[in-house]
């Protein structure tokens, strides 16, 4: 066996859960983490509700410290890129201090994420105009969501955050209009997180709902949703380009323009593989790296784990790509395993994802989509119920929504998705179980789901959707 460390290229979930993983298992063994930035273990998850103010300090989304890094042995070296990838020679060339040196390995773990995607949108060159996939971006957002004067650099306290970037954004004048182009899931919370600031919020989309991901149910309940919460939801929207010169002064839509001082993109990820591109390294699924049921790539001795990697479609069986966290986390550990001696799977991915609207909480698992089971060769039928979340006679009891997908030859359950106020969205993951173990409808309506008065009705919503689309298939 080599002598060489095992090197991890990327130090937030997959990497760092791979290195930890790794130390515990092999104690004896070196592992080198390293990280291009100075973040390291953050949840870029909770900067929305950073940014609404729920989270008071940025340093509250860390959570390895460098130091407790090091004290599980891990070799962390931040502000180290790596530039280049050599699998003959097994070695990576680093930046690091404007000098260059390589780095032998005796497996490589390539966990370097994705990136915000802007579309036509040129959002670095006009102030006030932003993408969230960063934390500095995130605290850059809420110094310039804050009056001048006002603005509280104690909320980034405790953190490498770029101050110089920080302070520019907090000395522009607060910004009263914002409008959010892409309504997917960063889109949503983010509505949300500006409407908590206190500013007019419009949210675009391209196509015909919000959350298109989640099927129409979830979309129609949550743009009725955004609008009384006084977001305006433009669907069916294209946003054509953002209009300023040195800070956003509009967007131009539809042959018109609606005045903003505060312009978010969040049109979408791109994995990070550019490293890879002239090693031969096979990429798949939306450009990201091919990986096997245990996380390795086409090449020896390397595996990628987390944004930059697929991963295998639990209902389809084929090779797909969720930029989720789960995913990140669950791939680098097993990674770490597999290095260390254990041969451990990564798992297979549902796809499930679950999102706050305000007061509605929504959930999708599996195939939503009826175009996309034909695509994948089912039959699909489907059907969406409204359910209480509670006895009708407890307090609290809402109306939740369920739609379920099905193969109609086989009565296999393909997917779902789930929203309403009480509770929707911890539901899906009873769905994603039921994928997982390759349920047909018929054995969800014979689950024996839990049930008492302040928790659910005798049939929860899910076994009355089972119930409901097992009788369209019979
Ligand atoms: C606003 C927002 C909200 C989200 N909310 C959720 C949610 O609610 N639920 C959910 O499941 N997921 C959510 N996600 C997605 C989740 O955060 C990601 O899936 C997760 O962070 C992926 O982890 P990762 O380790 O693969 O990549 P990343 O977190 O992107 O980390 C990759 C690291 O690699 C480093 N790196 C890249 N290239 C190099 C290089 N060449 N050399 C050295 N270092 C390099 C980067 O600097 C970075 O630190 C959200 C994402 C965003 C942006």
């Amino acid at each position: 066996m080599s002598t060489d460390p095992f090197v991890v290229v990327g130090a937030d979930a997959a990497g760092l859960s791979a290195a930890s993983k790794f130390r515990r298992a092999a104690p004896d063994r070196e592992v080198i983490v390293f990280e291009k930035g100075q973040w390291i273990s953050y949840a870029y998850c909770g900067m929305p509700y950073f940014i609404e103010g729920r989270v008071d300090q940025l340093s509250k989304l860390l959570s390895l410290s460098p130091e407790e890094a090091d004290e599980r042995g891990i070799d962390l070296r931040r502000g180290h890129e790596v530039t280049g990838v050599d699998p003959k020679a097994g070695t990576v060339s680093i930046e690091a201090d404007g000098k260059t040196f390589d780095q032998p390995y005796s497996d490589l773990l390539i966990a370097t994420g994705g990136r915000a995607t802007t579309g036509p949108f040129d959002v670095r060159e006009v102030d006030g105009a932003f993408t969230l996939h960063n934390m500095d971006a995130a605290a850059a957002i809420d110094a310039y969501i804050a009056d001048p004067e006002e603005y509280d650099f104690g909320r980034v306290d405790d953190t490498p955050v770029d101050r110089e970037r920080v302070a520019r954004n907090a000395d522009l004048a607060a910004p009263e209009t914002a409008a959010i182009v892409g309504g997917g899931y960063v889109g949503v919370e983010m509505a949300e997180a500006l409407r908590g600031r206190g500013l007019d919020v419009h949210l675009f989309q391209r196509s015909e709902h919000v959350l298109s991901p989640f099927g129409e149910a979830v979309g129609q309940r949550v743009e009725t949703e955004l609008a009384e919460q006084g977001v305006t939801v433009h669907t069916n929207t294209p946003v054509d380009a953002l209009v300023g010169n040195d800070r956003i002064e509009a967007v131009a839509f539809e042959g018109r323009e609606l005045a903003v001082d505060l312009a978010l993109v969040g049109v979408g990820i791109r994995p990070n593989t550019e490293l890879l591109a002239e090693t031969g390294v096979d990429l798949g699924a939306d450009g990201a790296i091919r990986v096997d049921d245990y996380g390795r790539t086409t090449l020896p001795d390397m595996y990628a784990a987390g944004d930059c990697a697929t991963a295998t479609h639990t209902v389809t069986g084929e090779e797909a790509w969720f930029p989720l966290g789960l995913t990140a986390n669950r791939g680098g550990r097993a990674i770490g395993s597999t290095v260390a001696g254990e041969l451990t799977p990564v798992g297979e991915i549902a796809g499930t994802a679950v999102v706050k609207a305000f007061d509605q909480e929504c959930g999708r698992v599996g195939i939503v989509d009826e175009a996309e089971a034909t695509d994948a060769g089912f039959e699909p039928v489907s059907t969406t119920i409204t359910a209480g979340s509670r006895s009708g006679y407890y307090p609290g009891a809402a109306d939740t929504d369920v739609t379920l997908v099905a193969d109609r030859e086989t009565g296999r359950l393909l997917g779902g998705s789930i929203v309403g106020p009480d509770r929707a969205a911890v539901r899906i993951d009873t769905l994603s179980t039921a994928l997982e173990a390759g349920m047909t409808v018929a054995e969800v309506e014979r689950l024996d789901l839990a049930y008492a008065p302040p928790f659910s009705p005798v049939w929860d919503p899910i076994l009355v959707a089972a119930k409901v689309l097992n009788g369209r298939l019979e």
